[in-house]
């Protein structure tokens, strides 16, 4: 906080002049880098997941039209359990999205991979690991055909970036997903989740300088000044940053292991407190993520009742396609280690009363959602259901809606 507050009014602009910041920002990407195996790869910190993403999506673009010129749009190939902020960069860099299957681990399936790469496709992209079920994708196997097709990867360890690497040294088992695959070429990492850092905190690392080179924007011809971006925002506060690094400095290693270790233990005290109460995983446990069914729960019920406790957490939607039925999705942090125990109490006492099935248009009527939503009866805990009342592009049109509404029209 203090280190927030004393640069809060410092400028990233012109590192020539803050030399302060590049030294934070070489601290910051030098542990983010021997963490993840690329001691040689080179970095950037941004303000954000989905800023680190729009990063690796423009270099993977640049990349692909130097390559192969500017006649075709190029696509950003990813499972279907990818972060929506790739759809976002693409959207914003004029290129496509086209999602391919998982398997019954709801993890990327390589064969349906296979089958859609193509001479568009300019980056394939995965997760270590993804934020609906925090399954970790088979990036070996998936880094072989990235190699094979001469294809830019990207692994979005934003979740996972800070807490994998410890969990691996607890002696979990978890899949490789870093530099030491080969064919990897760039990934991201948040700070601001398992970093513990404030908001407006990552990283973004390339395998190479070219890479690196590719996502950066530079304008030497304006009558101002040399203009010279390695991220998207130009004028950045170093407050972030600042506080990024001394946080970092102040966890070390040894920090980061306990806060893992408390995330592992509160992770099996849940799962074995609500086991008896006939909640399942969805898929393979493998990160802080939990995602959980129950056939004899009303989910919607249950979520909404937890909520009035205290108790945030948001409902899945089932996905027929891939037989994933609805879920709860839990985030666990090193507090849960200590909250478990109340957690279970409470899901016990109020899963007993969610036995009836409900549907969302009985608890929510139609009409007063808007509503609902705007005066904050409810929250999005519950929104992901919406889709399955109306269809796509009406959802999205009544969710800008309430964006609109919420700002006062
Ligand atoms: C959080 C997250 C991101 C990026 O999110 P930001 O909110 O922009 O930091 C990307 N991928 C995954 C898997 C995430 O969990």
């Amino acid at each position: 906080m203090k280190a927030l507050l004393k640069f809060y009014n410092k400028n990233m602009l012109d590192f020539t002049v803050y030399r302060s910041a590049i030294f934070f920002e070489k601290e910051v990407l030098n542990f983010t880098k021997k963490l993840l195996h690329g001691e040689n790869t080179y970095g950037t910190f941004t303000y954000g997941g989905t800023e680190s993403i729009m990063l690796a999506v423009l270099s993977a673009r640049n990349y692909f039209w130097k390559q192969r010129g500017k006649n075709v749009v190029p696509e950003v190939l990813a499972p279907f359990t990818i972060h929506p902020s790739f759809a976002k960069a693409a959207h914003y860099l004029g290129m496509k999205i086209r999602h391919f299957d998982i398997d019954e681990k709801l993890k990327a399936d390589v064969e349906s991979l296979k089958e859609s790469v193509s001479d568009k496709t300019a980056l394939i992209a995965v997760s270590a690991p993804n934020w609906p079920f925090g399954t970790i994708d088979p990036v070996r196997e998936i880094a072989d055909v990235a190699v094979d097709e001469g294809t830019p990867l990207h692994v979005d360890a934003c979740l996972g970036g800070f807490i994998l690497p410890f969990f691996e040294k607890l002696g979990e088992r978890v899949e490789l997903f870093d530099f030491r695959v080969d064919g990897v070429t760039s990934i991201s990492a948040d700070l601001h989740k398992y970093g513990y850092t404030p908001k407006g905190a990552s990283t973004v690392l390339f395998r190479s300088a070219e890479l690196k080179k590719e996502s950066m924007f530079v304008d030497v011809q304006n009558p101002g000044y040399v203009f010279v971006n390695p991220a998207v925002l130009s004028s950045r506060s170093v407050g972030p940053l600042a506080s990024a690094f001394a946080v970092v400095k102040f966890l070390g290693e040894e920090g980061y292991l306990r806060l893992s270790k408390s995330v592992l233990e509160a992770r099996e005290a849940i799962l074995k407190g609500l086991k008896p109460l006939g909640f399942k995983s969805v898929a393979p446990v493998e990160s802080p993520i939990l995602s959980l069914f129950n056939s004899d729960v009303d989910l919607l019920s249950f979520t909404l009742a937890m909520r009035g406790m205290g108790w945030h957490f948001h409902l899945q939607r089932e996905v027929e396609k891939y037989s994933i039925p609805m879920n709860i999705h839990l985030t666990l942090s090193p507090i849960h280690r200590e909250t478990a125990g109340e957690f279970v109490a409470d899901a016990g006492k109020v899963a007993e009363k969610s036995r009836v099935k409900r549907s969302l248009a009985e608890i929510l009527p139609v009409e007063s959602i808007l509503e609902d939503l705007t005066s904050g009866r409810i929250d999005s805990s519950i929104a992901p259901l919406l889709v399955d009342m109306f269809d796509p592009k009406t959802v999205e049109e009544f969710v800008k809606d309430i964006v609109i509404k919420l700002y006062g029209d």
